[in-house]
């Protein structure tokens, strides 16, 4: 009998998902698999109380999960609420920067991955490093959350989902007037307004960390 496509997509990203979690506790990170976003949100909510602090790195995973508002509904205290958003934001140092050292001391720091490999590698790419740098050290606990669609077989082949997918896709959200966001993948540009300055990989988990993988069965963010 033929198996309906939904049911082997389901089996394609469940595979993936629980092959990722595992690798991810081998290399001593917290992981755990939510087939679901609705599960993913119960997730967060359920390790947040009253007046627990997050910050919340950029990341499209998190608006589409409409993070804010349901950390809120837990009384939890999100201290960068407004920077969690599709749109743009301006790169003013006079907000970022005191910004940074607040989510550095939050309870509970909450960003995507750009890319996991299916032997339990993170890796990130970021502009400012505000995002890499609070997830290696600093806030109480991260949980970083990513969408099935992030797994990728090898490190090989998450640096080409960072070059053809997370990357130019980034720039585009933000407008960017970098040569990726005419051809849709990495030209490794010399642009004033390059996006991608640091890349972060992590093959263990952080000495001195508490971090959590969270893979949900959909596709979230880029
Ligand atoms: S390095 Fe430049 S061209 Fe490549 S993805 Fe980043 S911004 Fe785009």
């Amino acid at each position: 009998m033929k198996r309906a496509t939904p049911e082997i997509d389901r089996w394609k990203k469940d595979l993936w998902a629980k092959q990722a979690v595992k690798a991810l506790q081998k290399n001593q990170f917290g992981a755990a698999y939510c087939p679901t976003r609705e599960e993913a949100v119960k997730y967060i909510q359920d390790i947040v109380s009253d007046g627990t602090t997050v910050g919340i790195g950029g990341s499209m995973t998190a608006v589409e999960l409409n993070l804010v508002e349901k950390l809120e509904e837990k009384g939890a205290n999100v201290l960068n609420k407004e920077m969690v958003t599709p749109a743009p934001l301006p790169l003013d140092p006079e907000q970022i920067i005191p910004m940074v050292r607040k989510l550095f001391c939050s309870d509970l720091y909450i960003a995507s991955a750009n890319a996991i490999t299916l032997n339990g590698y993170v890796l990130n790419v970021d502009g400012v490093g505000n995002r890499v740098a609070s997830i290696t050290i600093g806030p109480g606990k991260v949980v970083l959350i990513a969408g099935v669609n992030k797994i990728a077989r090898n490190v090989e082949e998450a640096y080409h989902r960072l070059e053809t997918i997370a990357c130019p896709k980034n720039v585009k959200r933000y407008n960017l007037p970098n040569p990726c966001a005419k051809t849709g993948y990495c030209m490794d540009c010399k642009s004033p307004t390059r996006a991608c300055r640091i890349y972060h990989l992590m093959k263990f988990k952080p000495m001195l960390t508490d971090i959590t993988v969270l893979i949900v069965g959909e596709k979230l963010g880029y």
